[in-house]
């Protein structure tokens, strides 16, 4: 039987000691007493793990219709990569803006929806969430506007769906339009900003200035409908610093939900021929990571929810992706990197300063739904825990997340 090692208070004062962590059998008892030495000072580490949670459990059915609608075709856009929309696919004729718009596309695409949640309904699965993605919703043409909303009003009166969800331009948001998807059921208006910067958007030539997307999101809001708002960090002009601030304008908005869509360079865009001529440069890796893991904090310290950070793994985008910031653990990393940047400021926090002794470290008492981003990917962030002074770590069924600090 391993004899077991004796701990010493003394040894929380060597910074180069050993993490004391109370989910680890062989160091559970170090912990506790780790604890005892400096559990004279806790503080809440504001951090809220529910965050998302109640509204993440439906399941939503998409119906991609893309480009349908665009009035020009964004230099970043491949909305037919992007959402698994192959050429094999009715609505592809909407790719090229010169064709015809077909609504016999649109009906095929409606109703293989419409067989999904019949399916779906008959098979005991609770409503879902109809979503259309993909297009310019509010810019279809009327019939096929009116065949979208007739399906899903047919599904709501089947209890096949709960309500449905479009996303749009900013610049096609009109009073009238957004009263009309009310009354049809519509719960929840997703808006492409991408960013309220006008040189931004003037860089990535979306047509619209930071005030158009503000009116627009004012104008969901009038109508008694969610606003969603879709950001893309790293477009043509944008830079990190205007992430930082489209982030908190998205949220004084009024966004109730946030996606985080870093900009990549794909095959058959504008941006793909800006970067081969060397025009464009995506955003590294790291300092995407770094952009978004602050803009996830603000937006949790808002209570309003990231539901997406980078694209879906659709069908034929990893082939299509030319550059840019690709991560197929985005989500987990940033929120290990947001963590790190909140416990950073806590222990900046006036109060927690003249508590904390930086020779003595501190410690986390923190929920286990945060053990799987803690470390970062491959223990990534281990050496950044253990130069801002981590010496004891415990994750608990049900706590909320705390600091614990040595103090005077
Ligand atoms: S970004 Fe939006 S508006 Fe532009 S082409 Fe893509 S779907 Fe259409």
């Amino acid at each position: 039987m391993p004899r077991k090692k004796k701990f010493s208070p003394s040894a929380i004062l060597d910074t180069n000691g050993p993490l004391y962590q109370s989910n680890l059998l062989d160091n559970a008892d170090d912990w506790r007493l780790f604890c005892d030495s400096l559990h004279k000072g806790a503080a809440p580490l504001h951090w809220n793990c529910e965050l998302g949670k109640a509204g993440g459990r439906q399941a939503i059915v998409p119906v991609f219709l893309p480009f349908r609608g665009c009035p020009v075709r964004c230099v970043f856009c491949a909305q037919d990569v992007q959402t698994g929309i192959t050429e094999s696919n009715p609505l592809q004729g909407a790719v090229d803006q010169a064709a015809p718009q077909d609504c016999n596309g649109i009906a095929t695409v409606l109703q293989e929806a419409r067989q999904n949640l019949r399916h779906r309904h008959n098979a005991g699965q609770p409503p879902a969430e109809l979503a259309f993605y993909g297009g310019t919703f509010t810019a279809l043409p009327e019939k096929e506007l009116s065949a979208c909303l007739d399906m899903a009003q047919e599904a709501l009166e089947q209890g096949w769906i709960s309500s449905f969800r479009c996303s749009t331009r900013p610049d096609r948001v009109e009073a009238a339009t957004l009263l009309r998807l009310r009354s049809a059921g519509c719960g929840v208006v997703e808006l492409g900003v991408q960013s309220f910067d006008d040189r931004a958007l003037a860089a990535s030539r979306r047509g619209y200035t930071g005030a158009t997307a503000l009116a627009a999101c004012a104008a969901v809001r009038a109508v008694g409908l969610k606003l969603g708002v879709q950001l893309l960090p790293g477009m043509p002009g944008h830079t990190p610093q205007h992430f930082a601030q489209d982030v908190p304008m998205a949220l004084a908005a009024g966004a109730q939900m946030l996606r985080f869509y870093p900009c990549l360079v794909l095959e058959g865009t504008g941006l793909a021929s800006l970067w081969r001529e060397g025009t464009y440069s995506p955003w590294p890796l790291e300092a995407t990571r770094d952009a978004l893991a602050q803009g996830w904090l603000a937006a949790m310290r808002a209570g309003v929810p990231v539901i997406r950070m980078g694209l879906a793994p659709e069908q034929g985008l990893a082939e299509a992706i030319l550059a840019g910031p690709v991560d197929g653990e985005l989500g987990g990393r940033v929120k290990g990197r947001a963590l790190l940047l909140a416990v950073r400021e806590a222990l900046q926090a006036p109060d927690i300063r003249q508590k904390f002794l930086p020779e003595c470290g501190f410690g986390l008492r923190l929920p286990r739904a945060m053990q799987g981003f803690f470390w970062g990917a491959g223990g990534e962030l281990r050496p950044a825990w253990k130069a801002m002074g981590l010496r004891g770590l415990a994750f608990e069924r049900a706590c909320e997340p705390q600091l614990l600090l040595g103090t005077p």
